[in-house]
């Protein structure tokens, strides 16, 4: 290793010598070991940029250390472990949103700022709740990611996507509508399993909807909000603004939505009871028969296809001529 020695005027050998330093920073007196280069022939100090960066380093943990302050290795690691980002990380904690960059990159945090890193890299339960509390500070996508990183940290097997798909659905349709009712909800799930079916391919959910007097109902579902009766179910849940949906499968719930959300839960009850599963599955009971036939799936693609067709439906948004044709139906 050579470097310029301004004694000698030229490249010369060094060697490195450490020696205790005592320097002070915001006002504390820190001790570190500083690493020197002479110049192995005239002994004269020699500067090299590596050293200098050390010395940086050194002084940087040093003082660190003394305050007890999060270190950036540390900072670094607890992104990586709870697949965070820094911008994302820096909102979930109420700061500025290159806060946290600037951390990373050198800059020393207050003891405040320090303290609430480390409590988040002892703890990943902590972070859990923050992440949790505060999702609407980030991406659905940054949420999911870390949400599913820090689960997995934490050794749960369940994760907070292994809901259902009708689970979510249900959650986006509630979160999505103003005001909904156990029944309404019913009706909706049950145009959606159904267009889902026409314009992307395939069924929503596995589940299937039984012919019950009061229209379609998804018996699981049915249970789930039971206790709201004929009130509308109130959104506690949308706090998690975050569903385990494919594009496609919003974009047809939003079309059931706006096509049929303006509707009362008991027009749309008539509403499905103008549809040829739900009749046909019923044939031979009376009205206020109970029953749980099934309303099996080919039916439900049978006749909304022909509902397709006949409508001449191109987009999504065609979905609209055929809820307006089923009210205009019943109300004749
Ligand atoms: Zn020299």
């Amino acid at each position: 290793m050579k470097a310029f020695c301004e004694e000698c005027r030229e490249y010369m050998d060094y060697q490195i010598d450490e020696i205790e330093r005592e320097k002070e920073i915001k006002g504390k007196r820190i001790n570190f070991k500083e690493k020197i280069a002479h110049c192995s022939e005239c002994r004269n100090e020699i500067f090299v940029s590596d050293l200098r960066d050390q010395n940086l380093a050194a002084m940087d943990r040093a003082f660190r250390a003394e305050e007890g302050l999060i270190t950036v290795p540390e900072i670094v690691d607890l992104l990586e472990k709870y697949d965070i980002g820094k911008r994302p990380m820096s909102l979930l904690l109420g700061w500025g949103e290159t806060t946290l960059t600037r951390f990373v990159n050198g800059d020393i945090p207050s003891k405040t700022y320090s303290d609430q890193l480390k409590r988040m890299n002892e703890s990943p339960e902590s972070f859990l709740e923050l992440l949790v509390t505060n999702n609407d500070k980030v991406t659905e996508t940054a949420f999911k990611k870390s949400f599913d990183a820090t689960n997995m940290l934490i050794g749960k097997v369940e994760t907070y996507f292994a809901e259902t798909k009708i689970d979510s659905a249900c959650n986006y349709i509630i979160s999505r509508s103003i005001e909904i009712t156990p029944l309404a909800l019913q009706k909706l799930l049950y145009f959606a399993q159904a267009f889902h079916k026409v314009f992307v391919g395939n069924f929503m959910f596995s589940e299937d909807c039984e012919a019950w007097v009061h229209g379609p109902v998804y018996r699981d579902i049915y249970f789930k909000y039971k206790d709201h009766g004929y009130n509308p179910i109130d959104d506690n849940q949308k706090q998690f603004e975050c569903f385990d949906l494919s594009d496609s499968e919003k974009e047809v719930i939003d079309a059931i939505i706006n096509c049929f959300g303006c509707y009362s839960g008991k027009i749309l009850e008539n509403m499905t009871h103008a549809t040829t599963p739900w009749k046909e599955t019923r044939v031979g009971l009376t009205d206020e028969e109970a029953s749980n036939r099934i309303i099996r799936k080919d039916i439900i693609e049978k006749y909304f296809n022909q509902v397709y067709d006949k409508f001449k439906m191109l987009a999504i948004a065609d979905i609209k001529d055929y809820s307006e044709d089923l009210f205009e139906k019943i109300r004749h």
